[in-house]
């Protein structure tokens, strides 16, 4: 059963940002509820008033700005999968979209809520990491940006203050000569939690050896993890069968999976070298085609 709760309504952000200045550690955002109804029907948590985001204006809509691409946190996941500008910018993200939970949850869950809920498993963390973005967070006290890479600090836990709301996401438009993707074991083919999960992005110059590469991985550590060693490796050497097994091992190394119901610790760290290899293979297939097509 849930428990009694107060359900805030706020029609603008300065309305939202005051009810959570209230500093009261019981008022909590809500926002398609996919996570935080779950808990409180759960028991897990128990807060006296939920303020509810889904009508602010200014935490919705997919945009390019200056080069980047801009999400609003209260972008669902079933708009991630239908918009141009993410089929052409955020193909990972699309990819994640597509492969989480069920129809019915992506038209009510957000990004947002996905990643301020900071599961390890979240599956739009590592596509956000791969394409190098940022949180923007904004309180009344004005707007900061923190790298997704440390927004993200622990199991359940982020740098968002009670005050807080994650209101964007954001991240430079990859450039021409760039692949990117994400790849996600689970327990069964459609609406299920990450066993693991990864994703990829390389740039590569004019010879297709690789520029800059991410590679990010979820489900095998606290939080969502890149892996610095595996994206040195790639650093100014071509996508080659021996270049991304070396690096495909050293980003398996960047994770500390544990046991639990959904696997061991030895299988995840022995699947992530195994999707970032794939991954990488499928990006070094999408440089050579793109050589042929010039
Ligand atoms: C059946 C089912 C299947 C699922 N499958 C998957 C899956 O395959 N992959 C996956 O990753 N997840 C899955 N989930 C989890 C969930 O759907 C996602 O994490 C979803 O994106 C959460 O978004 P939401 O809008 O519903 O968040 P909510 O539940 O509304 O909120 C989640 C947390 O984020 C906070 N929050 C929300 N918005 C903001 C904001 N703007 N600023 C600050 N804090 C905020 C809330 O206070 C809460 O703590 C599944 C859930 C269900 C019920």
């Amino acid at each position: 059963m849930l428990p009694e709760f107060d359900l805030l309504r706020p029609n603008t952000m300065p309305e939202a940002l005051a009810m959570l200045a209230e500093q009261d550690p019981d008022v909590l955002p809500l926002a398609g509820g996919t996570n935080l109804i779950v808990e409180l029907r759960d028991g897990h948590r128990s807060p006296k008033k939920l303020v509810d985001v889904s009508r602010l204006r200014e935490l919705h809509g997919i945009s390019r700005e200056e080069g980047h691409l801009v999400v609003g946190s209260g972008t669902t996941i079933a708009e991630l999968l239908t918009h141009p500008l993410i089929a052409e910018h955020g193909r990972p993200l699309r990819q994640a979209a597509a492969l989480l939970g069920n129809p019915l949850v992506r038209n009510r869950a957000t990004v947002g809520g996905n990643l301020a809920n900071a599961s390890p498993a979240a599956d739009t963390a590592p596509p956000l990491l791969a394409l190098g973005a940022e949180a923007e967070l904004v309180s009344r006290n004005g707007t900061r940006r923190v790298p997704l890479r440390d927004f993200m600090t622990g199991v359940n836990q982020t740098l968002i203050r009670p005050d807080e709301l994650l209101a964007s996401l954001r991240w430079p438009a990859p450039p021409a000569r760039s692949a990117a993707g994400f790849y996600k074991i689970g327990l069964r083919k459609a609406d299920a939690c990450s066993v693991i999960n990864a994703a990829a992005m390389v740039v590569w110059d004019e010879g297709r050896r690789c520029r800059e590469a991410r590679i990010a991985i979820g489900a095998a550590a606290p939080r969502p993890v890149r892996a610095p060693a595996a994206e040195t490796a790639l650093q100014g050497r071509p996508l080659e069968p021996g270049v991304i097994e070396e690096a495909a091992h050293l980003a398996a190394q960047a994770t500390e999976p544990i046991d639990d119901i959904r696997g061991t610790a030895a299988y995840r760290r022995r699947m992530a070298e195994v999707i970032v290899r794939r991954l990488l293979t499928q990006i070094a297939e999408a440089a050579g085609k793109w050589e042929v097509e010039i």
